[in-house]
């Protein structure tokens, strides 16, 4: 057995094992073809055929309807934040955006330095970002409402999905997609990078309803052109080929786990059990409000910097690794995705017991 650690890392993430494993097993010879998925034609059939299979299992988790087209992108979610507003912003219209969060921000600052029409209906930047707005109106001139589903830095998460009725919703669902069940035909367009809950950096899957294709203006850069990777069924030019493999067997993978319900109710006892050990301590001091914690990653600061980084200093030597929270809200986050097992976050629980014995 190779050796592994438990890796809470924000994402790049930790890989479900059974995916790895296949991984190393194909790595040689994917499907008897002699060759690895990395030196197959993306234009061959084999590759098509994996691609198909990849959208149909992005769809069928969720349970998205024949209206909507999954396109496998480059560039990261970062390349969404100018995508949505040069595809979808048109007609003297404008583009909605609701601030919560470091993501958010960016996404709504490409949208600026691109010169497209664009306003913030609501942000929770008043409290550093601890909660998800509740209170906001849409314009009758919106393009479309542009939310951040899961706020991987702060640990806030939408709990309802915002009605914009006939306006198109748009979420960047990077760290949380996959990791819980919605309604996803209420949305006009989801975009996620892989590297947290859904494969490898390097692809961003894209699920975007039909009818938008046809917003795509046609001077803007092919690589960030909707209609243009729809037609040409993400093959435009040279795809991620290796990460559109690992994402297909991480799909399969939460599949054959028993499906999302299955994932949501392990992720949401995962959660508990962190959430648990902060609310019956004075020592530690979750960052999200309790009406908007995240499922997926957990922050929370200590009563000084010093024992921040001793925490993560001898979480590090019981092979707990990726705990250091990020520089904009500092202290420790737990990022457990659903690759993360239960095992996992139980072993951290009880060393977060044992440090708040010995230091609190
Ligand atoms: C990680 C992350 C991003 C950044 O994604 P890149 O793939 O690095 O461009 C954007 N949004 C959210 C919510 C994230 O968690």
């Amino acid at each position: 057995m190779a050796h592994r650690v438990i890796n809470f890392n924000p994402g790049p993430a930790t890989l479900p094992l059974p995916v790895l494993e296949t991984v190393q097993k194909e790595l040689l010879d994917y499907h008897g073809e002699g060759m690895s998925i990395m030196e197959i034609s993306h234009r061959s059939k084999t590759f098509d055929d994996l691609v198909q299979e990849a959208e149909v299992r992005v769809k069928q988790i969720m349970g998205f309807s024949d209206d909507y087209r999954v396109l496998f992108l480059q560039g990261g979610a970062t390349a969404q934040f100018a995508a949505v507003p040069l595809n979808l912003i048109t007609d003297g219209k404008t583009g909605e955006y609701i601030n919560t969060g470091s993501w958010a921000t960016k996404a709504i600052k490409e949208a600026e330095k691109l010169g497209k029409p664009f306003r913030v209906i609501a942000s929770s930047e008043d409290d550093n970002f601890t909660y998800i707005p509740t209170d906001f109106s849409v314009g009758t001139d919106a393009a479309f409402v542009h939310i951040t589903s899961n706020n991987t830095i702060f640990g806030t998460q939408w709990q309802e999905y915002p009605d914009t009725g006939d306006v198109p919703l748009v979420a960047d669902m990077s760290s949380d997609l996959y990791c819980r069940r919605f309604d996803p035909n209420r949305f006009a367009l989801i975009y996620a990078g892989a590297q947290k809950n859904a494969g490898p950096s390097g692809v961003t899957i894209v699920i975007i309803r039909k009818d938008l294709l046809e917003r795509s203006p046609k001077n803007i850069p092919s690589i960030l052109n909707y209609k243009l990777f729809a037609e040409k069924n993400s093959l435009y030019n040279t795809p991620n080929t290796f990460g559109i493999y690992v994402v297909n067997l991480v799909m399969k993978w939460i599949q054959d786990e028993g499906g999302i319900d299955v994932i949501e109710e392990r992720n949401r006892k995962k959660a508990q059990m962190i959430y648990e050990v902060l609310d019956a301590s004075d020592f530690y001091r979750p960052h999200a409000r309790k009406d908007s914690r995240s499922i997926m990653n957990v922050t929370w600061r200590l009563p000084s910097e010093e024992l921040e980084k001793q925490f993560v200093a001898e979480a590090k030597e019981r092979e707990l690794v990726g705990l250091k929270g990020h520089r904009s809200v500092g202290g420790i986050r737990a990022s457990i995705y659903n690759a993360m097992t239960i095992e996992g976050v139980q072993r951290l629980v009880e060393f977060m017991k044992e440090f708040e014995k010995k230091h609190g």
